[in-house]
């Protein structure tokens, strides 16, 4: 027996499909232009931190939170013209998802995913001992009904998964689609998620297409187009009869109430918001324009961030490139069908400039 062995011998073993898995990994670490996480670059309003602050002083710190939520998901539906029981909250959309999952997935099931897209998909169909379905999206990162039936008629899953618009790719699915899914779900019984943690950043959404007959949920946060990655919120939109299964498997008292305030108190400032996703949106336009002036491949995105690949360089060269100046972006050049693939997210127009006379540096 090995020295390593022997030292590890009395330890408890985990599931071996835990075991054997990879933990979510992106780097944090301290730069001066920080643009691979596709947070918002710029706090809430001041404003609103001051309002957050007095509503803590209303917080009863020594009671449970309203396990219901109440205020904040009838705020939330108000926004979509849904009542409150068409909105489940959670700590951030991830665990939005994660629940999905225990509740429609689990052993003897499955889950079906088109890559590239968001790597946590398929790390919680895994953690919750779904079986997963990957399936490579067309060349250039699309989807189309022949793809979707192919899986769905193959596979039958009880989960489908889609992501509008796509990270890392920026690509949004149209209503059309959707509706395709749903149709093709239909007569097995499955669910479609729709990630929208970007959506606030394009014009169409599934949320419009909405109806307690339809197998569907939409996914949103507060992480990004909110300016408020660090306080943990999504939410989900979908029909009550599947939320109800939701409040069964999540744990009671999950949303803190300091959550909840801040969420509610948000959305009085959704004003801000909108302004902010304008301001983004009009950056992208130009960022991307003047990435096409370089030698990179770039594809048009509908998200706050855009992917591009090198042409003369490879990914993770102009990765540590622009490391050594103090520009951090997301690194896709390993990923499977990201092949040097780089995703920057949008910043204030100061860091976007910083990030493209790196981007000049190093490949010109
Ligand atoms: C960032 C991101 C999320 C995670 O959102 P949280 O609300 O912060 O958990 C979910 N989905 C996609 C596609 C994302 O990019």
């Amino acid at each position: 027996m090995g020295k390593l062995e022997k030292q590890t011998e009395h330890r408890a073993r985990a599931r071996s499909d835990v075991a054997s898995l990879v933990r979510y990994h992106s780097p944090q670490v301290d730069i001066d232009v920080r643009l691979n996480t596709n947070e918002a670059a710029e706090p809430p309003p001041v404003a609103f931190m001051s309002d957050l602050q007095r509503a803590l002083d209303r917080v009863d710190l020594n009671r449970y939170p309203d396990r219901e939520a109440r205020e904040l998901r009838v705020g939330l539906g108000e926004r979509y013209g849904l009542s409150p029981d068409w909105v489940f909250c959670a700590n951030g959309s991830n665990e939005v998802l994660q629940t999905l999952l225990l509740a429609y997935g689990g052993e003897g099931r499955c889950a079906a995913v088109f890559e590239p897209t968001y790597a946590m998909h398929s790390q919680i169909v895994r953690i919750t001992g779904t079986r997963l379905v990957g399936t490579a999206r067309r060349s250039d990162f699309s989807l189309d009904q022949a793809l979707l039936a192919g899986v769905v008629e193959a596979e039958k899953p009880d989960v489908l998964f889609l992501c509008s618009p796509n990270n890392p790719t920026g690509q949004v699915d149209s209503d059309d689609l959707i509706q395709v899914a749903l149709e093709l779900l239909a007569p097995h019984g499955g669910l479609l998620i729709v990630d929208e943690a970007y959506g606030q950043f394009t014009t169409t959404s599934a949320a419009n297409l909405l109806r307690e007959d339809r197998s569907l949920v939409v996914s949103r946060t507060f992480s990004k187009t909110w300016a408020m990655a660090g306080l943990r919120l999504g939410y989900l939109l979908g029909p009550p009869w599947c939320l109800s299964e939701l409040e069964k498997v999540v744990l009671p008292y999950h949303l803190d109430s300091i959550k909840q305030e801040a969420g509610l108190l948000a959305l009085a400032y959704g004003s801000h918001m909108e302004a902010r996703v304008e301001a983004v949106v009009a950056e992208r336009q130009r960022l991307t324009q003047a990435l096409r002036e370089l030698p990179v491949t770039v594809w048009p995105s509908q998200a706050n961030f855009v992917l591009f690949r090198p042409e003369s360089m490879s990914g993770t060269q102009v990765w540590r490139g622009l490391l050594g100046r103090s520009v951090l972006v997301r690194d896709f050049s390993t990923a499977e069908g990201l092949d040097d693939c780089l995703r920057v997210t949008i910043g204030t127009q100061s860091e976007d400039d910083r990030f493209l006379v790196a981007m000049r540096e190093v490949l010109l």
